[in-house]
């Protein structure tokens, strides 16, 4: 009894899951007087906060969706897509959540999003500013917005929604018509190419780099930092209690930031969520000497993006829906690389096997963000999707103000946790 005691450690409140979404989560707790501890299983910035295409977008008002075109839609079927890959036995068991996920991004859902994200992408590039400062990682910020490419006229025109809503909020964008790229990022392959140029978005050089940078900040705050398995939390009068691999850690409040994990163990102590794991996949190129791109460029008809980044430039794919401890589905990437040289000669790969990370992805397309309201003294922060690297300092502050009875700096209503129980956004596991 006496060595239980010795070895326990009691603080404020544990974070569970080290990515940009936890480590965030970390730092604003410190800084409102809080100790913190702060678990993984890894070191921090290792699963999906490491691979994504570094994009701090202060866009992004439509909710991803599945493409209506018929044609695009005979090529997922068909499994040839190169923007959604699946595999047949997983989408099946999506069902339900791919209704509820058309369903939001159907014309009321997209304006209920834009709405929900409009305070948030208008937050998120100064929030990631400021634990920068606090981080001393600017060096990895770039302050040249991020490139949407379209390969036709008539997906430009699609692209009208997005602009519609930039424009209700605010958010500048210049149109590029054919011809107008190469004014903008010379080094692409113009062809037929229409574009629209998004300035106030930024993007980071290496985000695992950041996400440590602000583990490091953390910690340097006074934080505490254990390796441990968060399936192994319990709770026992009134506090929460989990073996690391240093010591036993007791707090009367933790916050489950688990990405694609979070959904698992939420249930495990008692509540689900729509949660899933939308796959994808990067790999480094380097290309031929005197090719480089100064900015993200996203291909919207092919869902992959080109982000120079430290190690090359990392070519990101966009969504394969299949079992997240599955195979890699290596044809998304390989077709990516082969639409991606059509505009940019990418060269060499850097790496032998592309690297593969989970979105963890509510069908509203938003976080879920605030307190159990049927596990005590639990907080949820998790559910980023598309948008995680982007959010995750934001979301970070917000919980934060919650937990320490502030009020936050924008209306969180549309993030709160019950919002599922009503069950129109449907429910899973
Ligand atoms: C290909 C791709 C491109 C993307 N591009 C962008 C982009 O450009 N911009 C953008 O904003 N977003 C982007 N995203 C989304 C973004 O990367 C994610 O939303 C974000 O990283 C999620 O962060 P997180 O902290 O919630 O999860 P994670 O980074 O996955 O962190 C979860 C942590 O929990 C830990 N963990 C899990 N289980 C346990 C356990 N049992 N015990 C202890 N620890 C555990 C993990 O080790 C991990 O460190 C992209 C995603 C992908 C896949």
């Amino acid at each position: 009894m006496i060595f239980q005691e010795a070895i326990l450690h009691t603080t404020d409140i544990l974070v569970l899951g080290a990515g940009i979404v936890g480590v965030s989560t970390a730092v604003h707790l410190r800084r409102r007087g809080l100790n913190v501890v702060l678990i993984d299983r890894r070191h921090p910035g290792e699963e999906t906060s490491f691979g994504n295409a570094g994009i701090v977008e202060r866009n992004g008002f439509v909710p991803p969706s599945i493409p209506l075109n018929p044609a695009v839609l005979l090529e997922i079927a068909l499994n040839q897509s190169t923007a959604v890959v699946y595999s047949p036995k997983t989408l099946v068991g999506l069902l339900p959540w791919l209704r509820a996920f058309q369903k939001n991004a159907a014309r009321p859902g997209v304006q209920r999003h834009a709405h929900a994200v409009a305070p948030l992408r208008a937050r998120a590039v100064a929030e990631h500013q400021d634990l920068a400062r606090q981080a001393n990682a600017q060096r990895f910020y770039r302050k040249s917005g991020w490139l949407h490419l379209y390969r036709t006229a008539s997906g430009f025109a699609d692209g009208e929604t997005e602009r519609h809503y930039a424009r209700i909020f605010g958010v500048d964008y210049q149109e590029l018509m054919e011809g107008d790229i190469p004014s903008v990022e010379p080094g692409l392959r113009t062809g037929k190419l229409w574009g629209v140029l998004w300035p106030q978005s930024e993007s980071v050089s290496n985000p695992a780099a950041v996400t440590e940078a602000i583990w490091r900040a953390f910690i340097q705050s006074g934080g505490s930092y254990f390796i441990g398995d968060a399936r192994a939390l319990r709770r026992e009068r009134g506090q929460w209690l989990l073996e690391t691999q240093r010591t036993t850690v007791s707090a009367p409040h933790a916050v489950l930031a688990l990405g694609p994990w979070s959904g698992a163990l939420a249930s495990s102590l008692g509540e689900t969520f729509p949660v899933i794991a939308k796959r994808g996949y990067h790999l480094h190129f380097r290309p031929p000497s005197g090719e480089s791109l100064s900015r993200p460029v996203v291909d919207m008809q092919y869902g992959f993006v080109l982000t120079p980044m430290e190690r090359g430039i990392r070519l990101t794919t966009g969504v394969d829906f299949s079992d997240m401890d599955a195979p890699p589905r290596l044809s998304q990437i390989a077709r990516a690389q082969m639409r991606a040289n059509e505009i940019f000669p990418l060269g060499q790969p850097v790496e032998d096997k592309p690297w593969m990370g989970s979105r963890p992805c509510l069908p509203d397309s938003l976080p879920v963000v605030g307190p159990s309201s049927v596990v005590p003294g639990l907080w949820y922060n998790f559910g980023h999707g598309h948008s995680g690297f982007t959010l995750g300092p934001l979301t970070g502050r917000l919980i934060a103000d919650l937990i320490v009875s502030q009020t936050p700096c924008t209306d969180i209503a549309p993030l709160h946790p019950d919002r599922f129980k009503a069950g129109q956004l449907g429910k899973g596991s």
